[in-house]
């Protein structure tokens, strides 16, 4: 049986060894997970909200050890922990704790007059057991809101952890297991993807949660199509910067040196490409050069940026620089790492084009690229000239160009004048375009994209028949022409000319 090392990528210490589960114990977890589902999609809102409660308190009670367990598994630094990965798992519950009852609850719609006397609801219910497809780079937030989305809407989870965040997965299972929390809701399965995927998409989850890369989402969505298994994707991102000349430098500089760099680079969200306006291009990079050289790099201590945590996406930022460096770019600070150390150091690169991978793949490392633009136009076509579209920011004093050029870019979410925030407000929906995905969670989408969307229509069935219903025959047919042409012509003539002919159709004659 395949086993995995777990280590602590900053400092190489041995943190345990997890062994992957086999095909039949994935298979073994979906019988009785479906058995589960069966009773928790019986549960009221309140039931789940007091489940998950119970996580919250958990979290809150020990927050300071599971920063410390985070920050070990991946070598980020506990205030990464704190900020990225605690904060927005507890704001999720804190948001759902408010409005979920509100979010799911049965909904009224209007009927059109066609069909009085009916009444029209949409109910929310679960779809039964989900798979969540975890990644490596924010493994606790990454896992949980997903898994508390899905929990809060009447489902049962199926967890899959990265293979390079298992001491994380193993503490959200430690988590759910000492809160408190309902046994069998969710279920830990451990291993590497390429290995256990198969088992994964047999089991036949109701859906498909993949937080991850592009080309793991394209392989799952190709192994889902098979049951047609819905899937949704959140996938990878080369989020872009635009700075005018009209912005507080300072601001933006600080923005861009943080939104670039926080985690090591690898957020899905992070500035990959920053584009500055020609008249302040100088200004802006020395700025940028003079706060990364005040950056302080280590783990455990009074430390700003920890290390990488995949030994592959180091090579992957190599590669990037590497083919950079040979078609033109100049590397101002950083650029290379010492030895095999998996700290690679913050990282300042100018003279960049679209014809380098540092542009145009996700390079997810502390790697900030800065290039020149003339006007909008310019700025727009540079940002939107990738096959990604996650996020974007966009800086300029003049809020009313700010916007328009926001509503230009093709892309899931776009903060003005800051870094990031558009995913910020749990409320605001989350996901991205084109080869950044597809679906939407976060806030009320969180909810309906774990729910089954169900129409329902009410009567009270005391008619013997209805107008559409049999014998049609000549005259009824030209009782609807007349009918339809009247409901729906613009001339209130015709309006009036149709009104006989619907009301034998209502009193169906
Ligand atoms: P990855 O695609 O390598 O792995 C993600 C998960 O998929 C892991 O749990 C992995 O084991 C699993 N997996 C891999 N192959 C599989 C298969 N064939 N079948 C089933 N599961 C499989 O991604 P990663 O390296 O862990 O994470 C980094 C990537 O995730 C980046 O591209 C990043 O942009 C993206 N990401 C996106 C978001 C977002 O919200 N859009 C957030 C964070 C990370």
């Amino acid at each position: 049986m395949s086993e995995i090392i777990m280590t602590n990528p900053a400092t190489g210490e041995k943190l345990g060894v997890k062994k992957c589960w086999t095909r039949k114990q994935i298979l073994d977890a979906y019988k009785k997970a479906r058995e589960k589902a069966e009773s928790f999609k019986n549960t009221t809102i309140e039931q789940r909200i007091e489940e998950v409660r119970k996580i919250k308190r958990y979290i809150v009670e020990n927050m300071e050890e599971i920063a410390e367990k985070i920050s070990k598994d991946l070598g980020k630094i506990k205030s990464e922990a704190l900020l990225m990965e605690i904060f927005p798992v507890l704001d999720c519950i804190s948001y759902y704790e408010k409005n979920a009852k509100k979010i799911l609850k049965d909904k009224k719609v209007r009927n059109p007059i066609s069909l009085i006397g009916k009444k029209s609801y949409v109910f929310y219910e679960p779809l039964g057991v989900i798979l969540v497809i975890a990644p490596w780079n924010y493994p606790f937030n990454l896992s949980f809101i997903p898994i508390i989305s899905a929990i809060i809407a009447g489902n049962v989870v199926i967890y899959k952890p990265s293979e390079l965040a298992t001491y994380t997965g193993m503490l959200i299972e430690e988590i759910l297991e000492k809160s408190g929390f309902e046994k069998g809701v969710v279920t830990v399965v451990y291993g590497r993807g390429r290995e256990i995927g198969d088992a994964l998409i047999e089991g036949k989850p109701d859906k498909i949660f993949l937080t991850g890369s592009t080309t793991t989402g394209r392989i799952i969505m190709e192994k889902a199509a098979k049951y047609l298994i819905p899937v949704e994707l959140e996938l990878g991102g080369k989020d872009p910067m635009i700075v005018f000349e009209d912005v507080d430098l300072e601001r933006a500089t600080n923005a861009a040196v943080w939104g670039s760099l926080l985690n090591s680079g690898q957020a899905c969200v992070a500035i990959e490409r920053i584009y500055v306006q020609e008249n302040v291009y100088d200004d802006f990079v020395k700025l940028v050069v003079e706060k990364v050289k005040k950056l302080r790099q280590g783990w455990n201590g009074d430390y700003d940026i920890g290390s990488m945590t995949s030994p592959n996406q180091i090579k992957i930022v190599e590669d990037h620089i590497k083919d950079a460096v040979k078609k033109g770019a100049k590397i101002l600070v950083g650029g290379k790492r010492k030895g095999k150390s998996m700290f690679f150091p913050p990282t300042v690169l100018v003279n960049v084009n679209h014809k380098m991978k540092i542009m145009k793949e996700e390079t997810f490392g502390p790697v900030i690229c800065i290039m020149k633009f003339k006007d909008e136009k310019e700025a727009v076509k540079l940002a939107n000239d990738t096959i990604y579209g996650l996020n974007a920011s966009v800086w300029s004093d003049d809020i009313d160009r700010a916007v328009r050029i926001a509503r230009q870019i093709k892309c899931g979410g776009v903060a003005i004048n800051n870094a990031l925030t558009a995913s910020a407000n749990f409320a605001l929906p989350f996901g991205g375009t084109k080869q950044s995905g597809m679906g939407r969670y976060h806030g009320p989408y969180g909810l309906y994209a774990f729910s089954n969307i169900k129409a329902v229509m009410i009567e009270k069935g005391k008619k013997e028949t209805e107008i559409n219903w049999y014998p049609f025959g000549k005259e009824k047919y030209e009782r609807f022409l007349t009918t339809f042409k009247s409901l729906f012509s613009e001339k209130t003539v015709d309006k009036i000319k149709g009104l006989p002919a619907m009301i034998k159709l209502m009193r169906n004659k």
